[in-house]
């Protein structure tokens, strides 16, 4: 009797003790949290478990964690979400060209916050399935993509001048077909005097059920861009590279010209895609200062601008910081925003039970100046550096050594694998 109670209750202990090993696998702890989905901005602690997010509150108790890395400084986010980049660079016949040459999903999103990218329209619906068997279902990061209205996408500049290969019904199928991954329709790039690209991929988003992004190519007298936005577009379409320098912003007297805010009534959304030359001051500045944010902030990534004035999202977060924007608003806008816009709203949020897809940010104080994409300089005092990537529960991007330990607290031989011998001399 007294032998059954004692091993009850050592079991009881065992339980115990094991529950208290294993609540949690890994808790970011001290961080400011900010969570938009959620309206949470405060100091808090993260929890993980099993890939999770298993909790969110103050006071989590280190021995309730395998490991506990220490964020007190940083700011904590869900992770980035970046719906303009290009990542079609499987081979070199097949990289995309027009200024959107491609990049590999992984080598570049973590180091930089991102857990989920957006490919906009680097294939059409000729090559779509190669991209997707090469690249979208090879990669760590989660990606989706825009397909291109024009048959072989982004291949050369001119594939995308050609209206008899924009086929919506071809594309709408893919995008049926492949609904897990396609988040809508893409033209861009095009420069011809009529409105055939922006119709055929608003037939093909229509067909899908799908929004379409535009790039509006060669700004042209005939084809104005206040008509894209205010009559062409549908509520939940979106208007990419919105700051590029032939869109008109601004009034001689420096106003906001009124059809902005009525494309925004109308739900038509604007998104940044900054690139390697889309993003001009002189139309963000007034834009931002007058309260007319963009829907959702991103990168328009390839390797043009990531290594001009572009380089990755926090920097493009940054400028955003720098024309006046709060940082939860920047925040919001580069994680659950994004996330709507293209219909994934389980990503990325830090609700309990969603994918444990999480960003820390040191937000370094200091005189920085950011370029635009026309040489234009602008001026702020905070910076975005991304030092944690969490990718569903596993550190996929420590750029401050945290998820380490002390090398000398980890025994003689640490390091050695199974069936591996230190042969001493
Ligand atoms: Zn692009």
């Amino acid at each position: 009797m007294i032998g059954a109670m004692r091993a009850g209750l050592l079991l009881t202990g065992m339980v115990m003790m094991m529950s208290a090993q294993t609540r949690y696998d890994l808790v970011l702890k001290g961080g400011r949290v900010i969570d938009p989905k959620n309206g949470i901005d405060e100091m808090m602690d993260l929890a993980i478990k099993d890939g999770k997010i298993a909790a969110l509150r103050t006071g989590i108790e280190a021995s309730e964690a395998s490991r506990v890395l220490d964020v007190w400084g940083l700011v904590v986010t869900p992770g980035l979400v970046d719906i303009h980049v290009h990542l079609f660079s499987t081979t070199g016949v097949a990289g995309a060209w027009a200024g959107d040459n491609s990049v590999r999903p992984d080598d570049f999103s973590f180091r930089t916050g991102v857990t989920a990218m957006t490919d906009a329209g680097s294939a059409g619906w000729r090559n779509f399935e190669t991209f997707r068997h090469t690249v979208i279902d090879r990669a760590q990061t989660r990606v989706f993509a825009f397909i291109n209205i024009a048959g072989l996408g982004m291949l050369t500049n001119i594939v995308e001048q050609h209206p008899e290969d924009m086929k919506p019904d071809e594309v709408a199928r893919l995008a049926k077909k492949h609904g897990d991954v396609v988040v809508g329709v893409k033209t861009a790039h095009f420069e011809g005097p009529s409105w055939v690209a922006v119709e055929k991929a608003v037939e093909a988003g229509r067909l899908a059920g799908k929004p379409v992004m535009v790039d509006f190519g060669y700004f042209r007298r005939e084809r104005p861009y206040w008509q894209l936005v205010t009559e062409k577009l549908r509520p939940g379409d979106i208007s990419t590279h919105a700051y590029r320098a032939p869109a008109p912003w601004v009034d001689e007297q420096g106003k906001l010209y009124s059809y902005l805010t009525d494309a925004r009534k109308r739900g038509v959304l604007f998104d940044v895609g900054h690139g390697g030359g889309s993003f001009a001051w002189r139309n963000a500045v007034p834009a931002v200062k007058q309260g007319f944010y963009p829907d959702s902030i991103s990168t328009d990534l390839h390797t043009g601008s990531m290594n001009a004035a572009m380089m990755d999202m926090p920097t493009t977060m940054s400028k955003f910081l720098a024309m006046g924007m709060e940082l939860r608003d920047v925040v919001e806008r580069s994680t659950w925003r994004p996330a709507q816009m293209i219909h994934h709203e389980e990503l990325e949020h830090l609700t309990v039970g969603a994918e444990a897809n999480v960003a820390a940010f040191r937000v370094m104080d200091g005189d920085w100046t950011f370029l635009d994409t026309d040489e234009g300089a602008y001026s702020g005092k905070q910076r975005l550096m991304c030092e944690l990537t969490v990718r569903a529960g596993k550190v996929v991007w420590d750029w401050n050594g945290r998820s380490g330990l002390d090398y000398r607290t980890l025994g003689p031989e640490y390091g050695v694998r199974p069936g591996e011998a230190i042969v001493r001399p």
